[in-house]
């Protein structure tokens, strides 16, 4: 498409838009008496409107039935994840029986790696991105120092070349090959926080695999922004939040994928609780753990209602977009993004876009450098009523989401810049 830096072709693209009508299920922030241009869904998801009479609804269950609830809430609490893995299936590209909605994202990690990552004492190694986000740093940190290994040798960090912002993936593939006697496991981001770069998830999976490795992914910045196809791909293991590209209010109930394979294998090592325990014979209250023989079996506690409720609400909304539709827009709003950026640039070179160019390789966020003045230019934007998110200590990110951005925002944005 050719297109234009003017408002009047940035509204016709809203126009023309299938999901512009999901704008309006969005409280979009009100900044200086206007709506704010919102580009931080990367960070924190804006709150759908359904949400509070979602929550509201089980506020007033509680209250009228107490512990009834549990059988006879409108949606009883009881089994009230199960309504989880046929959607989130949709969105990582599994089958249901491999994803359960549990706990936060770090505790997940966790989790996963007591059951995926069991060194010896020759293989005991994880490849990593470097500068991957700093709580996945701590976890794979004291993971190793659990086992009774050093950092600095257990955990190799694939970095960029020298000059360069981007990891490439032949890089990977050699380090999984390069490592391959002393490795237990390859552990990436899907998306990178800070650049948004996008890693080749299928490739790094099968050099692993071909290595004899297991390969899961800390798919943050990727559950509700990229395509996912996990069981096709054979990752093993996977978990994600829900309050960035999945709207479902901070700190919310997190996911995670288990691929068929391992989570039906109830051997299978794990941290265990009463609420993975087999369902019909649960509240016999029996010696012995035995585990449900999905990815539900990976659950310890009984389900936060209230965070669950909040997170159905957003995922009714991507149901009724779709995901299909979502890539479509996403991709379409964000080649327009790189345009006027780059417009903007021509003007003036203000950025560099340190995100990888190609399609394959970004999802939403695309992470702007900038030089001494960045921090200067971060604080103008936000008092234009624009949020982004400053990264020390000189990046902008910025990642304007199908589900409630317009085009015109993007329009509105690099004007605002072009104004400064
Ligand atoms: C956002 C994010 C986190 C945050 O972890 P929580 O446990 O949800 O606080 C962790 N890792 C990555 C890669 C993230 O992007």
């Amino acid at each position: 498409m050719n297109f234009q830096n003017t408002i009047a072709f940035a509204q016709q693209l809203d126009a023309d838009d299938e999901l512009k009508q999901f704008r309006e299920s969005f409280y979009i922030p009100m900044m200086y008496g206007k709506e704010a241009i919102y580009f931080t869904g990367n960070s924190l998801g804006l709150q759908p409107k359904a949400t509070q009479d979602y929550v509201l609804n089980e506020l007033e269950d509680w209250a009228s039935l107490g512990v009834e609830g549990h059988f006879h809430a409108r949606h009883p609490w009881m089994p009230y994840h199960e309504i989880f893995p046929n959607q989130l299936s949709k969105v990582v590209g599994c089958l249901p029986n491999e994803v359960v909605v549990m706990n936060q994202l770090t505790v997940n990690l966790h989790l996963l790696m007591v059951s995926f990552y069991q060194p010896t004492k020759v293989k005991y190694k994880i490849i990593c991105e470097a500068k991957a986000f700093p709580s996945d740093q701590y976890a794979l940190e004291s993971q190793v120092k659990f086992h009774g290994f050093d950092y600095d040798d257990a955990v190799i960090e694939v970095a960029p070349r020298e000059g360069e912002y981007n990891i490439r993936t032949e890089d990977i593939l050699q380090a999984i090959e390069q490592h391959k006697d002393s490795l237990a496991l390859v552990l990436f981001g899907g998306v990178n926080y800070y650049t948004g770069q996008v890693f080749d998830i299928k490739s790094i999976t099968a050099a692993a695999h071909k290595v004899g490795v297991l390969c899961g992914f800390d798919l943050a910045h990727a559950a509700g922004n990229i395509e996912l196809h996990l069981h096709d791909w054979e990752v093993d293991f996977a978990c994600w939040c829900s309050y960035k590209y999945l709207n479902s209010g901070p700190g919310g109930v997190a996911g995670v994928y288990i691929h068929e394979k391992h989570a039906t294998n109830t051997d299978l090592q794990r941290f265990a609780g009463w609420w993975g325990y087999e369902k019909e014979t649960r509240f016999k209250m029996d010696r012995g753990f035995k585990a449900i023989p999905t990815a539900e079996g990976w659950q310890l506690s009984n389900a936060p209602i209230l965070s669950m409720a909040a997170h159905k609400a957003a995922l009714d909304i991507v149901e009724e977009a779709g995901m299909d539709r979502l890539h479509t827009k996403r991709k379409l709003l964000n080649a327009y993004l790189w345009y006027v950026v780059d417009e903007v640039n021509k003007a003036k070179q203000v950025f560099e876009i340190i995100t990888p160019r190609n399609e394959a390789e970004h999802g939403c966020q695309i992470s702007l450098l900038t030089d001494s003045n960045g921090k200067q230019m971060f604080d103008a934007l936000t008092k234009k009523g624009v949020i982004t998110d400053w990264r020390e200590p000189n990046v902008t990110r910025i990642a304007p989401v199908p589900l409630y951005n317009s085009f015109e925002d993007v329009w509105q944005f690099g004007n605002i810049v072009s104004g400064l």
